[in-house]
């Protein structure tokens, strides 16, 4: 039986046991604790004592070696091991937890929610969620998909706890994860390659590595914080901005029509979303 939720003021606050204890579980746990969520209502349970312990040493959050124990005592499970992990995981879980009346939270890529049914009962409560890295500084973009049965409470607390490591985007349909990956989930390292081949670049026209790397990450926080403040302005409106007829920007934005960005990056995403397919 899980333990009685901890309550503080007029919030109850349900026992989460995190099944994994590496980026994405600390990544979460941080902005739970950051957000006043109470320490002693997470646990987080994996084989690897030193990575438990970082985490518990480090916000304060109870570990547990076993699997079993931790998700017994807890409302909601977040499973957040590699997903070439999960099936034993789960296979595991449904053996030796009963799951009735818990919530499951997986945040597995390329794992689709009656897969999990198979793995853990029919009857079970699933919730997809897909964050992405910049959920380690509280700048997470998560998709969400539950299931028609999941009850409104249940959607609720999940969207306040991606809530505390970034934004939030609900999916109607399960198919629409692939297209979620591809645009926010793999998309970090989309804006990392373009800042690595900008800075490249400063560095072949004369500036110093230390010097190239200030000035793109200042111009890309810069345009980035522009582009939020202005949400009203398309991004060619904002690019326009930049552009002055016969200037230098419109020479390097002809460049890219030229030899067709646009085709590239649609590839590339395309690439991305019939990757994410494959593997469900
Ligand atoms: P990670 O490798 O950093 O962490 C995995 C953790 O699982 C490790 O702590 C490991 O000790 C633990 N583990 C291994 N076997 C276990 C077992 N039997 N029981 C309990 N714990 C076990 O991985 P991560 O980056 O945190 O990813 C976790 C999940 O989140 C993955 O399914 C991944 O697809 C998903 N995800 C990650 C990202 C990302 O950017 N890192 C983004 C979206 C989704």
């Amino acid at each position: 039986m899980p333990n009685t939720p901890i309550r503080l003021g007029d919030n109850v606050y349900p026992n989460l046991a995190f099944i994994g204890a590496g980026n994405m579980a600390r990544a979460i746990i941080a902005g739970l604790v950051k957000t006043g969520y109470p320490k002693k209502a997470i646990c987080v349970s994996a084989p690897s004592l030193q990575n438990r312990e970082f985490i518990s040493n480090t916000y304060g959050v109870l570990h547990k070696e076993d699997n079993k124990r931790n998700a017994k005592e807890a409302h909601a499970i977040i499973l957040a091991v590699k997903p070439q992990m999960m099936q034993e995981v789960c296979l595991k879980l449904k053996n030796e937890v009963n799951l009735k009346d818990k919530l499951v939270i997986t945040l597995a890529a390329g794992i689709d929610t009656a897969q999990y049914k198979k793995w853990l009962g029919e009857s079970v409560q699933i919730v997809r969620v897909m964050p992405n890295t910049p959920a380690l500084i509280g700048e997470g973009m998560s998709g969400i998909f539950c299931p028609l049965q999941t009850s409104e409470g249940a959607k609720l607390f999940v969207q306040k706890l991606m809530k505390s490591v970034g934004e939030v985007c609900f999916l109607e349909d399960e198919s629409q994860m692939h297209a979620f990956i591809a645009t926010a989930g793999s998309s970090p390292a989309y804006f990392f390659k373009f800042m690595q081949f900008i800075e490249a670049s400063a560095i072949q026209l004369g500036c110093s590595k230390e010097e190239a790397k200030r000035l793109v990450l200042q111009s890309a926080k810069g345009a980035i914080l522009l582009a939020c403040e202005a949400p009203e302005l398309s991004f060619q409106t904002l690019a326009d901005q930049v552009t002055s007829k016969g200037g230098t920007t419109e020479q390097a934005l002809n460049t890219f029509d030229k030899l067709d960005l646009e085709m590239t990056i649609k590839a590339a995403m395309s690439a991305a979303a019939e990757k994410s397919k494959a593997m469900s």
